[in-house]
């Protein structure tokens, strides 16, 4: 390495592998948790017709008024506490972390896990502390209070669903963590779309609760626009780390539009979740394959020791591109993670993984 890289860039950075999204082109597309349903010919000339009228030579409204209060009525979010909107959820989750984040303060979170609070964690130099989930994916709770009690957590991360298991975790253990925290407890509810529990109901009943969203898994990951509620206070400060217009106007425009025909959405992430049964069912007739129950848009699935790398490699061969978890983390070992797809690409992936096993 070169000598002034290995004295300047920060340990944690050098120590960190980037982001690496694998090409799909021309592939059946099961990897990343996108909606993968299109918008009729007419919607999107009309959409196109909204967005001819933006202003690009401005700089967008800074803090999103009436994309906000679009939000507000469409996801019913309640009055009394405060929103915030990121370019993504995982920039609010950054500017959770920068507004936390010291050497002395912990990130905590229940493993495995969506990936991005260990990395973003890092770049903000800040220690995660990773509890290890029971083996069916329940949240371990005397293990997390116990490590709650030790580490003293600025911030513990709940995703709910969680990613990569897709299983909801109980509301009680949610409580007894959000009661223990000494900080603020995240209930990132990114594939709320896809079942019919929240926590957003409970804000309010939580001094440290705040919960994430985003647009991205109902069927918006284009735009990058996620958004945080909670209590006014807290919200406050962590505001002051965002950038000035971090949602451009395109997004703006464009999710103002695309809520403006929320019904269309919904009926789109029906018709996932009715998938997301028969895939389910379909996995488990197959020899060998052990799928978990899910409540996002997409199913973990075990199978025989040994051979997940290579069957997420002959997937590929094949023309299916799905995401393989073997080696990410102990717990999943011999998993492959699918995104619940159209009908046709669902029997394009079934078909394939039956021929290879
Ligand atoms: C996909 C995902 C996110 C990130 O969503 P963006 O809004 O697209 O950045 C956040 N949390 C979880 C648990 C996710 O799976």
């Amino acid at each position: 390495m070169n000598a002034a890289i290995g004295r300047w860039v920060r340990p944690e950075i050098q120590a960190l592998k980037a982001y690496h999204v694998p090409p799909a082109q021309g592939l059946v597309k099961l990897d990343a948790m996108e909606n993968p349903y299109t918008w009729p010919e007419s919607l999107k000339e009309q959409w196109l017709r909204a967005l001819a009228d933006v202003s690009l030579n401005r700089y967008p409204d800074p803090s999103s008024q009436q994309l906000k209060a679009c939000l507000r009525e469409v996801f019913a979010l309640p009055a009394e506490q405060d929103l915030l909107l990121g370019n993504g959820s995982d920039e609010l989750i950054q500017m959770i972390l920068m507004t936390l984040a010291g050497p002395e303060r912990v990130v905590l979170a229940p493993e495995p896990t969506f990936s991005m609070y260990r990395i973003i964690s890092a770049t903000v130099g800040v220690p995660y502390v990773g509890v290890p989930l029971r083996d069916n994916f329940t949240l371990d709770v005397p293990a997390t209070l116990a490590a709650i009690e030790e580490h003293q957590p600025a911030v513990v991360f709940i995703a709910y669903p969680s990613n990569p298991t897709g299983n909801l975790f109980a509301a009680a253990d949610i409580i007894a963590i959000l009661r223990a925290a000494p900080g603020l407890v995240v209930v990132d509810e990114a594939y709320s779309a896809f079942c019919d529990e929240s926590f957003l109901g409970r804000l309010g009943e939580y001094d440290n609760l705040l919960l994430l969203r985003t647009v991205s898994k109902l069927g918006l990951a284009g735009l990058r626009l996620g958004y945080l509620v909670g209590p006014p206070a807290w919200l406050h400060e962590i505001d002051k780390t965002r950038l000035p217009y971090n949602i451009n106007v395109l997004t703006q425009t464009s999710a103002e539009f695309a809520l403006a025909h929320y019904d269309m959405l919904i009926d789109q992430t029906q018709r996932i979740r009715a998938e997301r049964q028969r895939l389910q069912q379909a996995l488990a007739q197959l020899p060998g394959v052990t799928p978990y129950p899910s409540e996002a848009n997409f199913i973990l699935f075990r199978v025989a020791p040994g051979r997940a790398p290579q069957l997420f490699a002959d997937l590929r061969g094949a023309g299916v591109l799905i995401k393989n978890l073997h080696g990410s983390h102990p717990a999943l070992h011999d998993s492959l993670r699918v995104t619940v797809g159209t009908p046709e690409e669902n029997d394009a992936f079934l078909q394939a993984l039956e021929r290879l096993l």
